[in-house]
């Protein structure tokens, strides 16, 4: 390269100094770079690389150019990604631009090599420059000390050189320098000038790192110290709650000491919560102990402590809000009201609590949310059907993984009143099991006595439950514990007669239901007629819950007509129930109709209400077998011996065959037998189809009976009378034969099904035969005591259907 001046494509470098000898390797972006390094790949691979002064500058002109570079030659080439290239260039002579003058599509510029100076032998050797050199070592030994990761071979080379210019270019390219003093090293010709002012550089250059260095020990030595600091503090907070002292630094704790505080609770309460959180604060936050003391503490608080509604006692009110939501129910109201004066006249007396018994829908949990209306109390239900294991009452001990407050206590938080009206559904299925008995934790919650400090196991502090009023519900009296029973007042509700569920349909279940489908009254009529069939065709309950669903489809139905089928106003009839219910209409009972041989209607009772319970009998010639089946209870076994065994003492009166206990068997049968039955009362039932079956005697239509049968042939008093004939009544029977005893009961069975029914008391079965079996069809000759009419069992005046005061359109027939 003879040459001196010469054209040559340029490439301007940004940040960065390349310096003759030096191997490097960058990235180009820009096109005008890429453009002039392909240029200079098509010609010779040499190309002049100039820093920029600014490295903001996108696209240079010859003022934004430093004028001094190198001319360098391209080793390698390659593309990294679109519009990205690698080059690696080895440092070439040094060169001065004269002009640039092209700058696109890349620069390029006449360029002149700048002479090297070849330094005499002499003058290396000189100990100016051995001096020179050792300083250069002895201050590169003190940078390369300060900044970490710089290469073996480069602190070898600095060692072994001693070619000052080479050595300060070599230094320049490798140290961190500024672009400026790169370029001023660059620019430099004499190679002694050079490397002093490379020393100059390094010896500041060191002086910085020095100062960054200690900068960093003293950011570092603060870190340290405040993290000690904190340890230090954490361990002064347990310490200080071992001495008990209280620490005044933790939000947390604060806030909870501060709604302890304010709590104004009774001070074992107050000291316990506070004791909780001093627990609190030798937890490390993140602990599983500390979530549970959390937990803790935060059910606590949510205990509405001193928030009670303001009770109003006051019968007139109270007997306004009770008439308005509820038809009939009068011994109910009345008793409830009788609550309600005992309260006024003394508001602080215990009260008692009232348990509400009757079959599902009759209305015991709306008389309940209607009582907490008239007393103005707020109004908290918990279910307690399957109830088994005491902590659901009293709550698990807050040791235990996920423990929680027993049903009492979060009904009451619930509430968000001390003094809320509690019900507890379904007292009569409460369970026992070894997990303890929760009818012993229910005692201490509703005995007025304990009450006032009921400890739940998790909230372990006392929890005054004496405002609290209590109501329970139940199906039967019969499966409560008997001390729970001994504490409540019981109520009882009956079934509904049809009119009576007439009357509610009308004015309460049509309006509520109209209401809640967005229904004016205009909207959707349902007449009388529909109504009844409802009732009489559509539902078989006791209740009228059934009966509330079926209005409500009604309703569903009318919303959507109104919206999609273009109708104004719905009227139903009951011919339109089969198409709207979409069902048809339960097949009337056939209880009544036929008289049949070897089958009579027996009256049971169940929990949801009375039912018709038939007994069929059949004999066949065979070796004096019995068989009952239908699902038995072992009472109603024995009811079925005792009714065959008073048979057998009577064959004679009877015309039977004395010896078919031999040579008949018998077989008597309880249909729907999925339905378990037990108790004594279809003992004359039973006695009565065996006779039938024995004899070929038919039973009278219409007829129905109860009662319970002695190996003599008495006839003993059965429970349930009200629900049973409520429910002869509803499937069309006639007559019922009742047990003498029971007479007084007939006091307190509904005036429409006194009116509809004949009642006829018995004292003992023959009674009952005489009155229940057709006379006997072939045979003239009269037997003992066989009268065709009745003799003995007259229908009691006072109960004899009214047939005469048009009471019978109201009731199916
Ligand atoms: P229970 O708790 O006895 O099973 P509910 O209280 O749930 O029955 O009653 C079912 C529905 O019947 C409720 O909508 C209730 O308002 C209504 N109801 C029951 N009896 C009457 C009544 N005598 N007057 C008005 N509505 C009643």
């Amino acid at each position: 390269m003879e040459l001196t001046t010469w054209n040559i494509p340029v490439l301007a470098l940004r940040g960065l100094t390349v310096f003759p000898h030096m191997d490097l390797t960058f990235d180009v972006e820009r096109p005008i770079s890429i453009a002039a390094l392909s240029r200079a790949m098509e010609t010779d691979q040499e190309i002049f690389l100039v820093t920029q002064k600014e490295m903001g500058t996108a696209v240079p002109e010859e003022k934004d150019l430093y004028r001094v570079g190198t001319v360098s030659h391209i080793t390698q080439v390659l593309r990294v990604s679109e519009g990205s290239v690698r080059v690696m260039v080895e440092g070439g002579r040094r060169a001065r631009m004269k002009r640039l003058w092209q700058s696109e599509p890349f620069l390029q510029a006449n360029v002149e090599a700048l002479p090297e100076q070849k330094e005499s032998e002499a003058f290396l050797r000189s100990a100016r420059t051995e001096a020179l050199l050792r300083q250069t070592a002895v201050l590169f030994d003190e940078y390369a000390g300060r900044v970490s990761g710089l290469p073996d071979e480069v602190k070898t080379q600095v060692e072994e050189c001693r070619d000052p210019g080479y050595l300060a270019d070599f230094l320049a390219q490798n140290i961190r320098l500024r672009t400026e003093e790169r370029q001023s090293i660059l620019e430099e010709p004499s190679a002694y000038i050079r490397l002093r002012k490379l020393n100059e550089f390094l010896a500041r250059e060191n002086d910085v790192l020095a100062f960054e260095g200690e900068m960093e020990d003293k950011v570092r030595s603060q870190l340290a110290r405040s993290q000690r600091e904190q340890i230090l503090r954490t361990q002064i907070r347990v310490m200080q709650g071992e001495l008990g002292e209280t620490d005044d630094g933790d939000e947390e704790l604060d806030d909870y000491r501060a709604r302890i505080l304010r709590l104004g609770l009774p001070e074992e309460t107050e000291s316990h919560l506070l004791k909780e959180v001093d627990k609190l604060s030798k937890q490390p936050y993140t602990s599983a102990e500390s979530a549970v003391i959390r937990g803790y503490l935060d059910v606590c608080l949510e205990m509405p402590w001193n928030t009670q509604t303001r009770e109003r006692l006051n019968v007139e009110a109270a007997r306004k809000i009770l008439d308005k939501d509820h038809f009939g129910l009068e011994k109910v109201k009345r008793r409830i009201l009788e609550t309600i004066a005992v309260r006024q006249m003394n508001p602080e007396g215990r009260g008692q609590i009232l348990c509400l018994v009757g079959p599902p829908g009759v209305g015991k949990t709306s008389i309940a949310i209607s009582v907490a209306k008239a007393l103005n109390r707020k109004l908290a239900r918990l279910s307690l059907g399957g109830v088994r294991d005491e902590a659901d009452i009293r709550g698990h001990r807050k040791t235990y993984i996920g423990s929680m407050p027993g049903r009492i206590i979060e009904a009451i938080s619930r509430s968000k009143s001390m003094n809320p009206l509690l019900l507890l559904d379904e007292i009569d299925k409460l369970g026992s099991d070894y997990r303890g008995d929760p009818a012993a934790a229910l005692l201490e919650v509703l005995d007025s006595e304990q009450n006032c400090a009921f400890r739940d196991h998790f909230m372990e502090i006392p929890v005054d439950l004496s405002h609290v009023m209590f109501i329970t519900t139940a199906n039967t009296t019969e499966t409560i514990p008997r001390p729970l029973l001994d504490r409540m007042e019981v109520i009882e509700l009956g079934s509904y007669t049809d009119e009576e569920k007439l009357q509610i349909v009308k004015n309460h279940l049509l309006p509520k239901q109209l209401k809640e489908h967005g229904l004016k009254k205009t909207q959707l009529r349902v007449d009388d007629g529909a109504l009844r069939a409802l009732i009489r065709d559509y539902t078989r309950e006791s209740g009228v819950r059934v009966l509330e669903r079926r209005v409500a489809a009604l309703c569903r139905k009318a919303d959507m007509q109104i919206l999609t089928g273009g109708v104004k106003r719905l009227t139903v009839e009951e011919k339109d129930l089969p198409e709207l219910l979409d069902m048809s209409p339960y097949p009337p009972a056939l209880h009544a109709e036929r008289e049949e041989t070897g089958v009579v209607n027996g009256l049971a009772w169940t929990e949801v209400g009375g039912e018709i319970l038939e007994v069929e009998v059949n004999v066949m010639p065979g070796t004096g077998k019995l068989e009952l089946t239908g699902n038995l209870g072992d009472v109603m076994k024995e009811s079925a011996q005792a009714a065959l065994s008073c048979l057998r003492s009577r064959t004679d009166r009877y015309e039977i065959d004395p010896e078919f206990y031999k040579n008949t068997d018998i077989h008597i049968h309880f249909p729907e037998g999925a339905v378990p039955k037990d108790g004594p009362s279809a003992g004359i039932a039973i006695a009565t189809a065996l006779c039938s079956a024995l004899t070929g005697r038919k039973v009278r239509a219409g007829l129905a009976m109860t009662g319970e049968i002695t190996l003599r042939g008495r006839v003993l008093a059965i429970g349930g009378l009200k629900e049973k004939t409520m429910a002869a009544l509803r499937n069309g029977i006639g007559t019922v034969l009742i047990p003498q005893d029971n007479v007084r009961d007939l006091e307190q069975i509904d005036q429409t099904v006194r009116a509809a029914l004949e009642f006829v008391p018995v004292t003992n079965v023959d009674e009952v035969l005489s009155r229940a079996l057709c006379p006997a069809e072939k045979k003239k000759k009269k037997a003992a005591a066989e009268p065709a009419k009745p003799e003995t069992a007259e229908p009691l005046a006072a109960f004899a259907p009214a047939r005469s005061e048009g009471g019978q359109d109201a009731l199916r027939q």
